[in-house]
């Protein structure tokens, strides 16, 4: 089974902040809703349990059940597991209700990053591994149409490292988005950072790379 968490860190003038209890890297579990859907965190309307893989996961089955994930040029063989790469080639191929449940799963993650740019105001969010390049268009959008004005200059971007070490190399990072230069020198100096996290087991690969 593929399993993804979403994770994340602020540095704050170049020191990644823990808070009192360790616990200042639990961005998955901001709630961007009163009545979500449950988190494995046993609250629910968190941002993992809209945008995580799991998430798109389930709600890739829901629409299975259904019969209406698959359209054409896509088939699943007889033993193969719904995942969220089947949503997320769905909405690549047209499926309307695929898209709009990862329309969804962006704004909930948008949601919680205004949340959060209101709170500590960082210049930089960094987006990370699988399905950041799912979300970061829509994440801008829910930036632009509800952040305050002060929050518009944030810079959001695309990094291909994958995995929380990207915290600790914040002045190294490489973007995909090749407008962004390679090296953001100082600007990582107040920094939010959220990875989506991959669990490998059973040897399979997340395979979103490349949607
Ligand atoms: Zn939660």
């Amino acid at each position: 089974m593929i399993s993804a968490r979403i994770g994340g860190g602020v540095v704050h003038h170049n020191e990644l902040i823990h808070g009192s209890s360790f616990c200042a890297g639990e961005l998955g579990h901001i709630m961007v809703s009163f009545d979500g859907p449950d988190c494995m965190c046993g609250s629910h309307g968190c941002i993992e349990a809209y945008a995580s893989g799991i998430a798109l996961q389930r709600e890739a089955k829901k629409l299975h059940d259904d019969d209406l994930l698959l359209v054409e040029d896509m088939s699943l063989k007889n033993d193969e597991c719904v995942t969220a790469v089947h949503l997320i080639q769905a909405a690549k191929l047209g499926n309307s209700k695929a898209s709009s449940i990862l329309k969804t799963a962006g704004t909930a993650l948008g949601i919680g990053i205004v949340n959060i740019l209101h709170t500590i105001n960082p210049s930089l969010v960094i987006l990370s591994g699988v399905l950041a390049n799912q979300y970061v268009n829509t994440v801008k959008e829910v930036i632009r149409q509800r952040g305050l004005a002060s929050v518009q200059d944030v810079n959001v971007v695309v990094s291909n490292l994958s995995d929380p070490a990207l915290l600790g190399a914040a002045n190294v990072l490489s973007f995909s988005d090749q407008n962004e230069p390679a090296d953001l020198g100082g600007r990582t100096a107040h920094t939010l950072a959220i990875f989506f996290q991959e669990e490998y087991s059973r040897g399979q690969s997340w395979q979103v790379q490349g949607y």
